[in-house]
């Protein structure tokens, strides 16, 4: 059974957008996963098909309508459906690559896509939305962040990535961040690649890189560290 992902949002002609070509395309294209974009404006209101509406307690912007929005989600999803329901948020859990091998790992996931100031609170609830953010900063709408979250899940699926190693020993894995990489030529521009990676001695260059690893972690993300 093949991950399928279902994008709830008012901008459907985003997708496949970048998740078509390369890794992700060509995985679509095989049938490793499948992805169905639907128009929450299809379920709007009126011969305006409108969607979002002045926030109450005023304030800036518009918001969508929990009415609107839960509509979009019962036409398209069916309650027993296994998959996990994410909204798109700032104020959601910080996407993090072992979140992204749990999805990766499961049927497939539903992302609901914000726009304007965001969805009316009711909706979430009612849904079971679990918010998800993929960092400190706000964007304008959520597809860029569905997108994101779904080439991280698709390049784990079996069968996506050239060598199953590739998957296991990069930045994240092990709460460090990956090593520097090297390849010909052997100098450049007065530059040589570290003998140690020239040496053949594969316990050596295994100590290298985990020191490496180390290092830079250190240096930019003590944090992982302490985890
Ligand atoms: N008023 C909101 C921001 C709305 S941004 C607030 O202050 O929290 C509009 C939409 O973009 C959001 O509904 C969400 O779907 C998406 N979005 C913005 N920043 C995001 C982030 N860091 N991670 C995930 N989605 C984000």
């Amino acid at each position: 059974m093949s991950f399928s992902a279902t994008v709830l949002t008012l901008y459907p002609d985003m997708f496949p957008g970048p998740l078509g070509m390369s890794l992700s395309g060509d995985a679509l294209a095989r049938g490793v996963w499948s992805l169905a974009a639907r128009n929450i404006r299809d379920h709007g209101l009126g011969r305006h098909r409108t969607v979002d509406d002045t926030p109450a307690g005023g304030g800036p912007g518009m918001v969508i309508r929990c009415d609107v929005l839960a509509a979009a989600i019962d036409a398209n999803i069916p309650p027993d459906d296994p998959r996990p329901k994410l909204l798109m948020s700032p104020r959601g859990r910080p996407l993090t690559q072992s979140h992204v091998r749990d999805l990766a790992a499961g049927p497939g996931v539903v992302i609901v896509c914000g726009r304007f100031e965001g969805v009316d609170e009711r909706v979430i609830e009612a849904r079971g939305l679990r918010e998800v953010s993929i960092g400190d900063y706000v964007l304008s709408g959520g597809e860029m962040a569905a997108m994101i979250v779904l080439d991280a899940c698709v390049r784990l699926l079996p069968g996506v990535m050239g060598k199953e190693a590739s998957g296991t020993e990069e930045s994240f894995e092990s709460n460090r961040l990956e090593y520097p990489h090297y390849t010909r030529p052997r100098e450049w521009e007065g530059r040589p690649i570290p003998d140690v990676l020239l040496s053949g001695n594969h316990a050596l260059i295994e100590r290298w890189r985990q020191e490496e690893s180390e290092r830079i972690t250190r240096e930019r993300r003590p944090d992982l560290l302490e985890r």
